[in-house]
């Protein structure tokens, strides 16, 4: 899906219709930081909110998603198109997310059978320390792994100025964190915060209302 594009033609329909992005944001109840950067390529909008857009800008989902207008034919090449990417951009960072937790299962369960083999086994010292080595590299690596696969599996986005981002490994790793949130440093605003985890590009609860 063409963000560029698409922020393109929702500025154009918005211009044909003499919208202004604030009337156009408050028409829609949110802040016009959002119109502006849909159409600048920084976002779509949540999924909750293309077909009120749509409806304002005279516009179908699929055009919309299309970043385009369409006559017949290509409305439906499009439709499906577009319906097999949405679905697509979700699945990918579930997937990822899915096997960075099997790898520190994994990870975790080899490293606690070498420490165990080291302990039960009838072994010389330093056979038991090579296999301790051994453990906490694997679980080491293991976790590493587990992290750049979490790492790029989505973004986070800074609650202040909504600015999504990929954090560099250094802050991902030492940024205490919960499940959805961790603690970073936002390179837009240079607000340090608890950003949340954001699975795909769009707009979910992007504006300041929504309170969670
Ligand atoms: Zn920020």
């Amino acid at each position: 899906m063409d963000q560029v594009k698409i922020g393109a033609f929702i500025q154009a329909t918005r211009k044909e219709l003499s919208l202004t992005q604030r009337a156009l944001a408050e028409r829609l109840d949110i802040s016009d930081k959002t119109v502006s950067k849909w159409e600048t390529g920084n976002g779509l909008p949540e999924v909750g909110l293309m077909l009120p857009l749509c409806r304002i800008l005279g516009i179908s989902v699929n055009e919309l998603l299309s970043g385009e207008r369409l006559d017949e034919k290509k409305y439906f090449e499009n439709a499906e198109k577009n319906i097999m990417t949405l679905m697509q951009e979700k699945q990918d960072a579930k997937r990822k997310i899915a096997l960075s937790v099997l790898v520190i299962a994994v990870t975790l369960l080899s490293g606690i059978t070498i420490v165990l083999l080291a302990g039960i086994a009838e072994l010389s010292v330093w056979v038991r320390c090579i296999l301790i080595a051994i453990a906490l590299i694997d679980v080491g690596g293991g976790i590493a792994a587990a992290c750049i696969l979490d790492r790029v599996a989505g973004v986070y986005e800074c609650p202040a100025c909504g600015e999504r981002f990929v954090p560099d490994m250094k802050s991902y790793v030492f940024g205490p964190h919960t499940f959805t949130k961790r603690w970073l440093k936002c390179p837009k605003c240079g607000e340090k915060r608890f950003c949340r985890k954001r699975f795909a590009n769009t707009d979910e609860s992007k504006d300041s209302k929504q309170t969670d």
